[in-house]
């Protein structure tokens, strides 16, 4: 088998390779991932990631949404998916919305791919609202445009709710997701599998 980042084959010299065959990359790229758990409060709620995102994190998450690498989709959650389940069972995972265009141009919705083999109960509920050209938008006026999410119509909200992403920058999608469910559910709880630095 080969590393899906750097193509070495994996069973050549490292024990943690033949140990860890089941990653589907190899120790030295999967080692460039800086593995830092971090649990804080945001907006009161309860939210947990488990990767800085760092130049490697971001390298490989670019490969996998802008150049569609869809093989990658078990390479975010690799070691995560039994301790989300454990942790959140009872909950359904919500997605965060994407560009209605981007994921047609992907041909897959990423966040989908990447949390399927959690087994959790999934709900592709939040949609993104953009019918303006954001080339015209200040950079400002583009972070609040990152915050214009809906509820899909017809969707049931169930009572406990995991949102998640793939990562938390300035975390104004987050607030727009949680500002269409606050009312609807009980109980939300956040997951993003990296988070940027100044969080720390
Ligand atoms: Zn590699």
């Amino acid at each position: 088998m080969r590393c899906l980042m750097c193509d070495k084959e994996k069973w050549v010299g490292s024990l943690v390779d033949i140990m860890m065959p089941d990653d589907p990359l190899c120790e030295e790229c999967r080692k460039k991932w800086e593995k830092k758990r971090f649990q804080f409060l945001y907006d009161g709620i309860p939210i947990e990631s488990t990767y800085v995102y760092n130049e490697a994190f971001s390298k490989c998450l670019i490969q996998y949404k802008e150049y569609k690498d869809e093989a990658l989709k078990d390479v975010f959650l690799f070691g995560e998916k039994l301790h989300i389940f454990r942790k959140y069972y009872g909950y359904t995972v919500v997605l965060l919305p994407s560009s209605q265009q981007k994921e047609k141009d992907r041909g897959f919705n990423h966040l989908k791919e990447m949390f399927r083999n959690v087994k959790l109960p999934m709900l592709d509920a939040l949609y993104k609202l953009e019918n303006v050209d954001q080339k015209e938008l200040s950079i400002m006026e583009r972070e609040k445009m990152k915050g214009l999410i809906g509820l899909k119509e017809g969707i049931d909200l169930p009572k406990k709710v995991l949102l998640v992403d793939d990562t938390i920058t300035t975390g104004a999608t987050l607030s727009g997701a949680l500002r269409c469910i606050q009312k609807k559910c009980k109980k939300i709880r956040i997951y993003t599998v990296s988070y940027n630095r100044r969080w720390l």
